[in-house]
């Protein structure tokens, strides 16, 4: 069984969410974050976080995926400094959604004022609801954002065990473990963080508190990435243990800290059922035939 636990399916397909469940995905996490372009009304974020609550967890559903999400203010869209103040009014709603683990993903891109503000903002909706936090990290600048990040989140009163830095790599796992954070690890497709340097990292610095991920969006990435690289940590020798802990175990320790995602929900989960409705909507498309798992005496079954 594995979880990814940063993926953003809703720029996925049925294809991804058939080929993760077959290859062991149980469940996975959906951070709230930008579209790719800036959004000019709050109205637009209302209705992504509405999907991310609402029919992406019953899409992900209807393939044997239980769906999680966090929901936050990204730190791109955070320096449109009018809209940020009216995102900022509508998160605490959403926050208390049945299946948000966290609030994220938040931080810094280019480390402007406006992202730090917000980013401070959140981080005290996060002590205020008792969620975890996920935080992004900026691309440019990595090692002096990510350290400001676990300062910042320090300063605001969050314990590091209640916040899982996202998209590390050789140059910043060091601190973030040293400091008592979960070290979370993007592993997109033919990129320096690729799935060797990801055996290193485990072999290297163990499994305690590190968390591998997809991150997979509608760019170039790799929604199998979760059980790709643990198919290679496999290959390469890494114990059995630390796969486990790596590529599930840790993911659901840290975000089950919001009591709103358990292993109870992949084991005993209602059977799929694709007959099923999502206010009148369906993933189905003319006169394809429902998958019914377990089904009831007397479906058809053809
Ligand atoms: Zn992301």
């Amino acid at each position: 069984m594995f979880i990814d636990p940063h993926i953003h399916a809703v720029s996925r397909t049925t294809d991804d969410y058939e080929a993760m469940a077959a290859a062991g995905v149980v469940a996975v996490i959906e951070p709230a974050f930008w579209l790719g372009q800036p959004r000019t009304a709050v109205g637009s974020f209302f209705d992504y976080f509405s999907t991310l609550v609402g029919f992406e967890r019953f899409r992900a559903a209807q393939f044997g995926i239980r769906h999680y999400c966090t929901i936050g203010l990204n730190s791109k869209e955070a320096n449109n400094i009018p809209l940020a103040e009216q995102v900022m009014e509508i998160l605490p709603l959403f926050l208390a959604k049945e299946g948000v683990v966290a609030v994220g993903e938040i931080g810094y891109d280019d480390q402007t004022d406006a992202e730090d503000r917000f980013y401070r903002e959140q981080l005290k909706l996060a002590v205020e609801t008792d969620l975890p936090v996920m935080v992004h990290t900026p691309h440019r600048n990595k090692k002096v954002g990510t350290s400001r990040s676990m300062d910042v989140a320090i300063e605001m009163g969050l314990p590091p065990s209640k916040v899982i830095i996202d998209h590390n790599n050789e140059e910043t796992v060091r601190e973030v473990l040293d400091r008592g954070f979960w070290a979370a690890f993007t592993i997109y497709p033919n990129t320096k963080m690729g799935n060797e340097r990801m055996v290193e990292i485990v072999r290297q610095y163990g499994a305690e508190r590190i968390i591998v991920d997809s991150a997979a969006d509608w760019g170039v990435s790799d929604a199998l990435a979760v059980p790709k690289t643990a198919r290679l940590m496999r290959e390469r020798g890494i114990p059995e243990d630390q796969i486990h802990k790596t590529c599930y175990a840790n993911a659901l320790e840290a975000y089950g800290q919001s009591g709103q995602m358990s292993e109870q929900d992949w084991l005993n989960p209602a059977p799929v059922d694709q007959r099923t409705l999502y206010e009148g909507n369906s993933v189905l498309r003319g006169g394809q035939e429902p998958r019914i798992d377990r089904p009831e005496k007397g479906d058809l079954i053809v």
